[in-house]
Order: structure tokens, then sequence, then C-alpha cells
């Protein structure tokens, strides 16, 4: 298994489930039921409109009968700002052990670590 975004995989997912309704559905829903927001990697307040939402796992994301179902928890997606999100998954690509020998969600958090030490963001308080 391969975290990177070059990955055969993962280019399913972003040209097939990332623009289905059903993603699009299930984010509405995560923003709905989400309060205010902070970006996951440089951890500044942002609105809806400011961010992404990056997966921790693919594990609720299934496809059958022509169809994708959308069950990720809520914990598996991250809010990010479209840069924080592209260097979150900058960091993981070029790191051979984050791409490929460690799961999505480790190598996210790593990469997560990161961002943080690059922008000065202590590690006290642990989002969600
Ligand atoms: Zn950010
Ligand atoms: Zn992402």
């Amino acid at each position: 298994m391969s975290n990177s975004r070059r990955a055969a995989h993962a280019n399913r997912y972003r040209t097939g489930y990332l623009r289905s309704r059903q993603w699009f559905a299930r984010r509405d829903r995560w923003f709905r039921e989400h309060g205010s927001l902070r970006c996951a990697g440089c951890d500044r307040e942002a609105t809806r409109s400011q961010v992404e939402l990056h997966h921790l796992s693919y594990e609720g994301v299934h496809y059958a009968n022509g169809g994708w179902s959308a069950q990720e928890a809520h914990d598996d997606l991250w809010p990010m700002h479209p840069a924080c999100h592209e260097l979150l998954h900058r960091i993981i690509d070029k790191d051979p052990v984050l791409a490929r020998h460690r799961n999505r969600q480790q190598a996210s958090e790593a990469a997560r670590r990161l961002i943080r030490t690059r922008f000065g963001v202590g590690g006290t308080h642990e989002q969600r």
C-alpha cells in the first residue's frame, strides 16, 4: 500500500470519488457537523470556503454496484488550507518511509508535525 498521490489507486480516488456526489454530500455533512474550523496544518482559524478536507483514511470509502459509498468517520477528515494540504502531500510523497511504510494516518500525523514545526505551532494542544 502506498500513500503517494502518484499511486494508481490514489488517482482513482482523486478522479473518481473526489468528484462524486457522494463525496460532496459527505463533505457538506462534515462541515455542517463541525463548528469552528482550524487548519490541521498551520492551526490557524479558517472558514469553510478556505479549506479542503484531507483523508486520513479511505477505509470508509467503497465502490460497489457502480457507485461510491462515503462512510468516512468524522475524524478521518482534516480541514486544511490548500497550500498546507499541498505541503502535507509533498512531505509524504518525497519521504519513502511515509509514502510506503506507514499507514495513511501515521504518515499524515508525521507530516503534520513537520508542518507545525515549520509554522512554529506548539504541540501542546492536540486538535481533535
Ligand atoms: Zn493552514
Ligand atoms: Zn489530502
